[in-house]
């Protein structure tokens, strides 16, 4: 993580965990940062890395790191020949992610003061950041940043750790039995909190009991336990400290019940210890209500007053979690992570920013960091070395204990305001175009306002694309697949509606293999994006080939036509050797050569040296539907017996793919060398097969424009389709067929989710607009709706498929890109 303020001996790192063997080329060298991830290399002067075995074998990437500046490592005996880097230290481990995990207990083991360890299923990180909220008046508060609770998250956050402090707080995140016991020997937590836990038990338990227990192990050898007696289900909570509970009848914290009072606030009363207390929060809903008194016991439990509690709580602040990527003006992109401000969600949004480089200018508009006094320089020393290694290209600060602090890092053009109130007044001058700008503020530096001025005006229609719920499906279907099996990610069609440079940035960030678009065009938009990764074009036309070879874009060749054609424009250009992909038709008659073209191929492919065939492929007409397995698997023998001649005749190595993204869940014999993955990257699955926990990567959203309360008979829309039998409201939402919301969805078929609560049409869909029977529902203009909350469904009701409810929604309609942590 980004903290620099110590440093060990490689000698003291090696001392620290169970070492096989160590050599070192400069046994002075010492150590900073703690790193694993080759994509994310940050002060690599002082770094240790770590060749972890996740889904990635770390030791595969040690050239890179190497190549990086990194010199000192910690790798698995047995799986690198440390010669190759003569002037770099070694330690060599049985387990790298244990002997990371030992270098974070024995830092840990170095402060003495209290460490609070927080589980649970829901709630941890809100936990965490209203604690931070509400201790911060009398403490220094070291914590996990964003949601690092994992394996290694919890072994970085404890790494923050340094005499500055006096309390930590640390998440910990369990999803299979055996994982809390690790965390819990790095955070030897004083306290342990358990949030609120959920009904069911998560993936990697056998019973919602086994996954209490493994949480719950958290609490042993704690001084206090705080928690829920309703979320532990009976079962003991092995802590011989003090117990300080919440919620039931029995409880230390009783909860009576609560009341909303006005502005959106709420008013929880509650028994402590037989005196009737109350807290009021600025929230309503049943989570934060939850949340708020599990910190209420907390503060309890430290020996807070009720006065001092209510008074805090009165002013608890939401939590944002999400970095939203937006349209600005002048061609900018904006990062807006305005809520949180700290070196280490610094760090995460740098990362952020790395991945999405769409322009060559990178703008940081920085806010004083909250907590930090003036003349402590030792923080902003940090956070120049966090932007001396970063990409950024313009700093521009905001505050006066930053403007104190002058100069910048190397290359970085910097420029300084009193206030926000100031940067401002300044906007036009500051002259922003095609640049992609993260806004990092306190929250009492009111970014929102910088956020507004620079955005570009966004309808009320908007699609919201989560790119770490497509992040996550990437990694599901990467779970079935053997390590050597490429993955191509299908990006047509604007990825399948859901954007362009957007999804492949990340897709190229997580170092997919291929990227495959349907035309030329969609290539060279992503060439200009800055996507260097290799895509396939599916449909290059003739008129195209010039785009193609000057954007290095790789066609598919499915017929003679097109292959004397592109062979031409090649020995026209004198290139030789030139990618391409063969399609085959095996079944599906769409594209492709036909079986019997075999022999001609071979012959022609022969002596053409203007192409070099990456890869060979054919497409599955049915691999989803098992009514048809048995025509896939007359499909995939096909194709095999003619690959197999067309591979060895070539004589040098070809990909070959036939896989979709239905036969990777259903067909593991067809993932052959690589597999091509479409819709379940936007989170649509195939019924059968492997299970996937896939996540919804797209939500619709528009607004109510306006209302109307309207007697018994009366008639709503063109052509008076819409008729109420009785008085009704009906709410007028902004979307109509021209933004992709489709025509059969009128007069009831469809509905939508005003307040969380279906709305069916009424009447024709028009153009712009829709109208919702709203009558039983709480709607006011202005209200959030939800255009598709289940498309699997939905689309079934108009009888057509999710891809095309996806692919439909207009180009008018604005995409916004937001990633959780
Ligand atoms: C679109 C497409 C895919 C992806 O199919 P999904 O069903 O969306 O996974 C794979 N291969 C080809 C040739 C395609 O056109």
């Amino acid at each position: 993580m980004a903290k620099h303020t110590h440093s060990y001996t490689i000698r003291e790192v090696s001392e620290a965990m169970q070492t096989v063997d160590a050599v070192y080329a400069d046994a002075a060298a010492t150590v900073a940062t703690l790193l694993y991830d080759s994509r994310r290399l940050i002060y690599t002067a002082q770094g240790l890395f770590f060749a972890l075995l996740g889904r990635r074998d770390g030791h595969r990437y040690l050239d890179d790191v190497y190549a990086l500046g990194v010199r000192n490592y910690v790798v698995m005996a047995g799986r690198t020949d440390t010669s190759r880097f003569p002037d770099a230290n070694f330690i060599v481990v049985e387990d790298t992610l244990r002997a990371l995990q030992e270098l974070a207990s024995y830092h840990r083991s170095r402060f003495d003061y209290p460490v609070i360890g927080i589980t649970g299923s829901n709630g941890k990180t809100i936990v965490k950041e209203w604690l931070m909220q509400l201790l911060s008046p009398e403490h220094r508060i070291v914590r996990s940043p964003k949601s690092y609770n994992s394996q290694i998250g919890v072994a970085l956050s404890l790494w923050q750790m340094d005499a500055s402090y006096d309390l930590a707080i640390i998440e910990a995140g369990v999803s299979e039995p055996g994982e809390m016991e690790p965390l819990r020997t790095m955070i030897r937590p004083d306290m342990a909190i358990l949030t609120t836990v959920g009904p069911a038990h998560d993936d990697g338990f056998r019973s919602r009991e086994a996954k209490i227990k493994e949480k719950l192990q958290l609490f042993s050898g704690t001084a206090k336990a705080v928690y829920s007696p309703n979320d532990t289900a009976g079962i003991p909570v092995p802590s011989e400290g003090v117990h300080i509970t919440w919620g039931s009848s029995d409880a230390t914290l009783t909860v009576v019940g609560h009341a909303a009072t006005a502005g959106n606030r709420c008013t929880i009363h509650a028994k402590h210890k037989g005196v009737d207390v109350a807290i009021d929060i600025p929230f309503t809903d049943a989570a934060a209500r939850a949340n708020a008194v599990c910190c209420w016991a907390v503060l309890l439990a430290m020996g807070y007053g009720q006065e001092v509690i209510r008074a805090r709580m009165a002013m608890l602040q939401p939590v944002e979690m999400r970095l939203q990527m937006k349209k600005g003006i002048n061609n900018c992109t904006i990062i807006d992570d305005s809520y949180s401000n700290d070196l280490a969600s610094l760090h995460i949004a740098l990362d952020f920013l790395k991945q999405q480089h769409r322009h060559p200018i990178r703008t940081l508009i920085l806010s004083d960091l909250p907590g930090v006094a003036e003349g402590e320089v030792q923080v902003y020393d940090d956070l120049f070395k966090l932007l001396s290694d970063s990409s950024i290209n313009r700093l521009i600060t905001v505050g006066p204990v930053l403007g104190e602090f002058k100069g910048a890092p190397n290359g970085i053009i910097r420029e300084s305001f009193a206030d926000t109130d100031a940067l401002l007044a300044s906007l036009p001058k500051l002259d922003f175009h095609d640049e992609t700008i993260l806004l990092k503020g306190a929250r009492r530096h009111a970014f929102e306002r910088v956020s507004a001025a620079l955005m570009a005006k966004v309808h009320d229609t908007v699609l919201a694309i989560n790119l770490s719920a497509v992040e996550h499906n990437l990694n599901q279907y990467r779970s079935l697949l053997p390590k050597q099996v490429k993955l191509m990610a299908m990006v047509k069609a604007f990825s399948y509606g859901s954007g362009d440079f957007e999804i492949a940035s990340l897709l190229q960030f997580n170092r997919v293999d291929y990227l495959a678009v349907a035309y030329a065009d969609e290539g060279t938009e992503l060439r200009k994006a800055g996507i260097w990764m290799p895509i396939m074009v599916m449909n290059p036309q003739p008129a195209s080939f010039e785009a193609l070879l000057e954007h290095r874009l790789e066609p598919e060749i499915y017929s003679f036509a097109i292959l004397e054609e592109l062979i031409n424009t090649l020995v026209s250009k004198n290139i030789s050797g030139y990618p391409i992909h063969i399609k085959v038709d095996t079944g599906m008659h769409r594209l492709g050569f036909a079986m019997a073209d075999l022999m001609q191929l071979v012959q022609r492919l022969g002596d053409a040296p203007e192409v070099k065939v990456k890869s060979v492929f054919s497409h599955l007409a049915a691999a989803g539907d098992a009514q048809h397995d048995a025509f896939t698997v007359g499909q995939l023998t096909a194709f095999l017996g003619f690959t197999d001649r067309l591979v060895g005749a070539l004589q040098y190595p070809v990909l070959r793919h036939i896989a979709n993204s239905a036969a990777i869940q259903r067909w593991p014999q067809a993932h052959l060398d690589m597999v091509r993955l479409g819709i379940g990257l936007y989170g649509i699955g195939a019924g059968s097969g492997n299970a996937l926990q896939l996540q919804q990567t797209g939500t619709l959203k528009t607004v109510v424009t306006q209302l109307h309360s309207i007697p018994g008979g009366d008639s709503v829309g063109y052509g008076r389709h819409g008729r109420v039998t009785k008085d009704s409201r009906i709410a007028t939402v902004n979307i109509g067929y021209a933004d992709g919301y489709d025509r059969r969805f009128g007069n009831g078929v469809g509905y939508m989710l005003v307040n969380g609560q279906r709305a069916p049409t009424i009447g024709d869909i028009c153009m712009d607009m829709t109208m919702l029977d709203v009558s039983s529902i709480d709607a006011k203009t202005g209200d959030e709706v939800i255009v598709f909350d289940d498309i699997e469904e939905q689309a079934a009701a108009i009888g057509t498929i999710p891809y095309e409810l996806l692919t439909g929604i207009s180009q008018r309609v604005k995409r916004v890109y937001y990633y959780e942590m």
